[in-house]
Parts: C-alpha cells; sequence; structure tokens
C-alpha cells in the first residue's frame, strides 16, 4: 500500500493496475477459458456415464467434432472409458474419467429436455403441434446496428441492417409455425440488446483479451473491444442462458443474412451473389480447444448427440429454401474454418460458432441470401408486403416472407416425414 501511495496514484488507476497485475499472475497458467465464459463444472460429465461406446465417441470426435485428430491430444478412449484433460498440462490427478457403455445395447439413455419426432402428437391439421420452436433472430439492429456493423446505407436510401431484417422474419416465421400447431417464443421481440450489460462494463475483460491477442491498447481498440464483446459475446450468452434454462424448447431456428465484405457502410459495394448455407456445431481447431470451457461445452454437444437430428432438419430447410428461391450453396475453402456435414447436402457445413456450441437443444442456423447484392438490396428497399411486386425483370414475393415460408415449409417436411 505505501508503494502505491507513494506513487500517489488515483484510486481508479490503481484498481486498473490491481486487475493487470492479477492479470499477469494468471496469465501464466495453462487454464485458459474464453471472454466471458464460466469455469465448467466437469463433474456434470457424469450423466453421460455409460450413453456412449468407446466406437462412436471415437467416429462423432473425428468425423464431426475435431476432424483435424488432435482430440487425440487430450482424450484417451479405451474401451471401458475417456479420459479427459481438462486443460493442457493438467496433472493426471484433475483428469475426467468418463465410463463408456460396451456395446450399443448396453447405452443407458441420452438425458435431454427436447422431444424428438417421434415423440410428439401431431394433430389433423397442425402437423407441428406438441414442438415447442424458439426463433433467435441473429444480432441487435435498429440504433445498434452501426456499433454492431450490421449496417449500410447507400445515399438516402432506406438502411440495410441485417438485425432488423432478422427480426421481421422472425415474426412472420413465428406466425407461420404457430399456424402449424408449434408454440413458439423469441429470444427477443423488440430490436436491441437482451443482456444487461453495456460496453463500459466490459472494460476489464476487454483490456484482458487485447493483451492475450497482444494488440496495442488504444482508447479506440479499448472501446472496439468492449463493443464487441457486448454484442457478439455478452449477447449471445445471455441468449443461450435464457433458451437452455427457461425456455427449454424442442427445437431453435437462428435466423441470420448473408453477406460479402462491403467495404464502407456509406459507400458500400454491390454484388450480383446470392448464396445460401447452415452451419452445424463442429469443426472445432485446436486453438480454440485450449479453452477449458470449449472442451467442455464440446463435449457435451457430442455427448446430448444432437448432430444427427440437426443435419437432417437443416437437410429439410435447405431443400425447401432450394425449391422455393433456386439459392446457391456458399462454399468455405478453408477447413479449419469449415467442414461439410453431409456428403449428399452441399448446404450443410459443421462450424463452431458460440450460439451453436452454447444452445444444447437442437438448432437450426440458417445463413441466406446476401444482404449486398444488388437484387437483395432492391427487395429491402421494398420491405415487407403481401403478394408479389415487380424486383427487375422478376415478380417476387416479400424477401421476409420468402424467407419465412421456406423456414416454415423446410421444418413440417422434416416432422411429417
Ligand atoms: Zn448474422
Amino acid at each position: 500500500m505505501k508503494f502505491f501511495s507513494a506513487l500517489r496514484l488515483p484510486p481508479s488507476v490503481f484498481c486498473l493496475f490491481l486487475f493487470l497485475c492479477s492479470f499477469f499472475q494468471t496469465a501464466g497458467l495453462a487454464q485458459q477459458l474464453t471472454p466471458l465464459a464460466a469455469k465448467p463444472h466437469w463433474e456434470n460429465l457424469q450423466q453421460y456415464a455409460e450413453t456412449i461406446t468407446a466406437e462412436k465417441l471415437t467416429k462423432d470426435l473425428q468425423e464431426i467434432y475435431v476432424p483435424d485428430g488432435s482430440w487425440n491430444n487430450w482424450i484417451t478412449i479405451t474401451p471401458q472409458e475417456a479420459v479427459i484433460q481438462p486443460y493442457p498440462e493438467a496433472p493426471s490427478e484433475k483428469n475426467i474419467h468418463l465410463p463408456l457403455a460396451a456395446s450399443e445395447a448396453d447405452c443407458k439413455k441420452v438425458p435431454r429436455y427436447w422431444k424428438r419426432k417421434s415423440e410428439r402428437d401431431p394433430l389433423p391439421g397442425k402437423p407441428l403441434a406438441g414442438l415447442k420452436i424458439v426463433l433467435d433472430p441473429g444480432h441487435l439492429g435498429g440504433e445498434w446496428a452501426k456499433m454492431e456493423e450490421r449496417w449500410f446505407q447507400i445515399g438516402k436510401s432506406k438502411p440495410v441492417e441485417e438485425g432488423t431484417m432478422a427480426l421481421i422474419t422472425a415474426k412472420i416465421l413465428a406466425r407461420r409455425l404457430e399456424a402449424l400447431g408449434a408454440e413458439v417464443d423469441m429470444t427477443h421481440h423488440e430490436l436491441g440488446p437482451t443482456t444487461s450489460l453495456r460496453p463500459p462494463q466490459l472494460r476489464a475483460v476487454a483490456l484482458q483479451q487485447l493483451k492475450k491477442e497482444k494488440v496495442k491498447c488504444t482508447p479506440y481498440r479499448l472501446k472496439k473491444m468492449e463493443e464487441a464483446l457486448f454484442y457478439r459475446v455478452a449477447e449471445i450468452h445471455h441468449r443461450a442462458d435464457w433458451i437452455n434454462k427457461v425456455a427449454k424448447p424442442d427445437l431453435v431456428i437462428c435466423m441470420h443474412y448473408d453477406a460479402e465484405e462491403w467495404g464502407s457502410a456509406k459507400h458500400p459495394k454491390l454484388f450480383d451473389e446470392e448464396r445460401l448455407h447452415f452451419l452445424i456445431s463442429g469443426d472445432f481447431t485446436p486453438g480454440e480447444l485450449v479453452n477449458e470451457d470449449v472442451r467442455y461445452t464440446m463435449l457435451c454437444k457430442l455427448l446430448g448427440r444432437t448432430h444427427r437430428q440437426v443435419v437432417l432438419m437443416s437437410d429439410a430447410v435447405a431443400k425447401a429454401f432450394v425449391a422455393d428461391t433456386g439459392l446457391p450453396p456458399f462454399t468455405y475453402h478453408n477447413p479449419a474454418k469449415a467442414r461439410p456435414a453431409s456428403p449428399d447436402n452441399p448446404y450443410l457445413w459443421n462450424r463452431n460458432l458460440l450460439a451453436t456450441r452454447l444452445i444444447k437443444a437442437p438448432v437450426v442456423y440458417c445463413e441466406a441470401y446476401v444482404m449486398n447484392d444488388r437484387e437483395i438490396f432492391q427487395r429491402v428497399q421494398l420491405g415487407d408486403y403481401k403478394g408479389k411486386l415487380q424486383v427487375g425483370n422478376k415478380c417476387l414475393p416479400s424477401l421476409y416472407r420468402e424467407y419465412a415460408n421456406a423456414v416454415a415449409k423446410g421444418i413440417t417436411n422434416y416432422y411429417q416425414n
């Protein structure tokens, strides 16, 4: 204390100094968490004891979750158990031992609250009766769209805001799904954040993150980091927590509009490029898995066994979308970012996203259209409308209704067939 009073540090600088000291002490340890993640309760993994065989666990790790094979460095699988190292260089007494089933016939039931297709009671004319569906329109939109860099405007035209577009689409989809018998809820009904946190409250985490990324801390970079942690991390954690702990649905549909790099938001580049793809939790990289929370959540995701259902649902939605719109598939060229999820459907990709990783129930994650495609830009200018309007030389429904109808058809086809 004498040291600080001798330096005559004001209290705020003193607090920052204390924080940085504690950061340097912990940064040397091998245990790492992603920003705002809670430390995992590894003992909860025991709920999956004897729910999977060694063969199936190995196959899912290798084919879906960690296809570069690096899971081998921290999971040892014997016919009897999986021994999991919780973080790099963890001493062996910290290892987690998960008992495995001797055969498929010996597998215990996987604990889950969501209903499968065969477990509900559809009614005549109400194919989605008995299902609880949560819609998660991506991003914040409205006055927040500029901060989250999901905004552009050409001259005095209507601004293009992904969060606003996703919310309009989700509200139309909610009505369609309800008419088909589903109980529908949404992560938000208004534009803006659901988390009560705001960027200035995330300063300490932002400073830590800049340090971790070896980025020089300037007032501008600190502000950008606080904002990114707010809309990209805190908001997604908050929505996932609500879905997992309160809503507990049978299915979650995350709705996004894709885009090409548009450069300046006031002078955006437009393209003639349309596309569609669906993202499924998988393809984790060694760099992501050094984080203890990512290892834990990835294993929970694998052991929750939603992957196959999500592939089949995403396949049905992709087919309905293509039948209505003819959108071509988006292709990733970097296997460290995403890998194909199905040999039969080029629209489906395994990729590690925070939302699909954190949400426990099956998630259909849609990335549709390109917001800065010339025709889509024109359709955004037209807003939502009934029937069809002339767009260039085509007669088209509202962009929002086209999106919502395709998803509703695909989901219905999955549950009906
Ligand atoms: Zn998005």
